[in-house]
């Protein structure tokens, strides 16, 4: 029997003070990465999906990056 699967793991890259485009307060926003892996008997092999977001501390919105956003925010 084989099992696989997979799982996702989120770093924070940074913290930046940015101007939320939702609520207009000038907030701190964490960079989050968030790689999917492929897992094989519960061990990471390769990362399927990569995915740069942004959130606002003070709404809680969520929005998508860019590679070259983030790497540019950092
Ligand atoms: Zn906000």
């Amino acid at each position: 029997m084989v099992i696989f699967g997979l799982r996702t793991k989120v770093f924070v890259l940074a913290m930046m003070t940015l101007l939320c485009p939702r609520c207009g307060n000038s907030a701190a926003h964490p960079v989050h990465k968030s790689v999917t892996k492929f897992t094989l008997f519960f061990i990471p092999l390769f990362p399927v999906k990569t995915r740069y977001t942004t959130q606002c501390t003070f709404c809680g919105v969520t929005s998508r990056l860019s590679k070259d956003q983030a790497t540019q925010l950092i």
